[in-house]
């Protein structure tokens, strides 16, 4: 690892134990940085992350900039699809704020996220292959394109590769990516200044929209409202809608049917969770990205435990490289191990019948011996038997060894528990709703 990335990294280390992690993830991680003669340049990807950086972190990047031997640091904004513009003034002076030459549409991209960096899998091929087809023919190949799948899948990933590459194509190209809820909350304004005019305006001439997590459209008429006519507007004019959601159309809950319907014009694809090799081939491309030097054998051992999604396995990474860093040794397989110990102790965890024993008692506020006594009262019995069953769900064991558990009790009466259960779920709100509680705090 060079000089400036091993420096970087530790500022970015210093940065993520002091500020919360959502911070951390909007300001810090994405700027990049670059050396030149003893000068530091940190380039931030527009104005508004710049003097953000500017006002809040710059002194303190500075001085541990200037403890390394740095002699200079200047801060500046990335012009899209070229190299960062510098004007070589210090810090001292006003900032310039660096201006693209063409000014394109505030896209509000990621240029981080790019069909190049998207690894392929079978979890995402129809979906990555969809994305390509769209951001070489937006408007022309599937209107809209609709991705779903659940969290940390690449859903926002993907869908803003294709604007960014839409925009490499075109730089004039009128892309627009909105996340849902900020769309809401413009819904919102537009409504108390009664701007609807310059609202419909914008939204009615870009030509590649992307809205992200639609699903937060859900009940709110006046936004699906509002959508409704952008979205007609657009795919009338041909132009490029993109749609990212955490489900299938039909299983939004509170969205109109005239909008379900025509999420179902173009194409609706799905991510899913990625398979073993393609995690690993992630976490090699994610730890070349951040300049962590990473092998197979450890890439292999964090995909192996981490299973659940991407965003998981980037956590994963980042604790894996902190333990390093702050040890100040390479990446080793012990070192993984023994950083992701608690993760995966945590999820280990095997549940034994005691602790769901101790559980139920403590949330019926009962006695753990309860759950052994032939006591019959219905006060005891409902917390025995569902204790019972909760065994029987979460745990590998059979029905006589859940019976001993119980005091020696008969398989027959923890089968009868278990049917017992089933039927107070379908019949018994409370019921069902003690069962789901104690099976989160269970398992969590
Ligand atoms: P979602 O929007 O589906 O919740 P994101 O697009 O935010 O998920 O993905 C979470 C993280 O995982 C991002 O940093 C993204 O770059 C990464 N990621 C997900 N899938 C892939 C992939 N196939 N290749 C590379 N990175 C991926
Ligand atoms: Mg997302």
């Amino acid at each position: 690892m060079n000089k400036i990335m091993s420096f970087w990294n530790h500022i970015k280390n210093q940065f993520r134990q002091e500020i919360p992690e959502q911070q951390f993830a909007t300001w810090i991680e994405p700027l990049l940085v670059n050396e030149d003669n003893g000068q530091l340049t940190i380039i931030a990807n527009n104005r508004f992350v710049l003097q953000w950086i500017k006002d809040r972190f710059f002194v303190k990047i500075e001085e541990l900039a200037k403890k390394e031997g740095f002699t200079e640091v200047i801060l500046v904004t990335q012009r899209i699809n070229a190299k960062p513009t510098i004007n070589s003034v210090t810090h001292n002076q006003n900032i310039p704020l660096t201006e693209p030459q063409q000014t394109p549409y505030p896209s509000k991209l990621n240029p981080q996220f790019t069909l190049d960096n998207f690894i392929a899998g079978k979890a995402n091929q129809l979906a990555r292959a969809a994305a390509i087809q769209v951001a070489e023919n937006p408007g022309q190949a599937y209107n809209p394109l609709f991705i779903y799948g659940g969290v940390g899948l690449g859903k926002t990933h993907l869908i803003q590769a294709i604007g960014n590459e839409v925009v490499r194509r075109n730089p004039k190209a009128r892309v627009k990516y909105v996340h849902a809820e900020k769309y809401v909350s413009d819904v919102v304004r537009t409504y108390q200044h009664k701007s609807f005019d310059s609202f419909k305006k914008e939204y009615h001439s870009l030509d590649v929209l992307m809205v992200d997590d639609i699903q937060f459209f859900g009940g709110k008429t006046r936004t699906q409202e509002e959508f409704f006519f952008a979205f007609n507007a657009l795919v009338e004019s041909h132009k490029q809608v993109i749609i990212a959601c955490d489900s299938f159309p039909r299983e939004i809950m509170g969205m109109e049917e005239r909008l379900i319907s025509r999420f179902g014009w173009g194409l609706t694809v799905a991510v899913e969770a990625p398979e073993l090799e393609m995690r690993v081939a992630i976490l090699i491309n994610k730890a070349k990205q951040q300049h962590i030097d990473l092998n197979e054998d450890v890439a292999f051992f964090i995909a192996k435990h981490i299973r659940s999604h991407v965003r998981e396995l980037e956590g994963a990474l980042k604790r894996v490289q902190a333990y390093s860093g702050f040890k100040n040794e390479p990446i080793t397989l012990l070192s993984a191990k023994e950083s992701l110990k608690d993760l995966l102790a945590l999820k280990h965890r095997q549940i034994s019948v005691e602790n769901i024993q101790k559980t139920v008692a403590d949330y019926y506020k009962i006695k753990v011996a309860d759950m052994f006594s032939k006591k019959r009262t219905r006060s005891l019995a409902r917390p025995r038997q569902m204790a019972m069953a909760l065994a029987k769900d979460i745990t590998s064991l059979s029905l006589p060894d859940i019976g001993d558990a119980f005091g020696g009790r008969d398989h027959t009466t923890v089968l009868h528990a278990c049917r017992k259960m089933q039927e107070l779920c379908i019949s018994d709100q409370t019921i069902l709703r003690d069962y789901q509680a104690l099976q989160q705090i269970l398992s969590s």
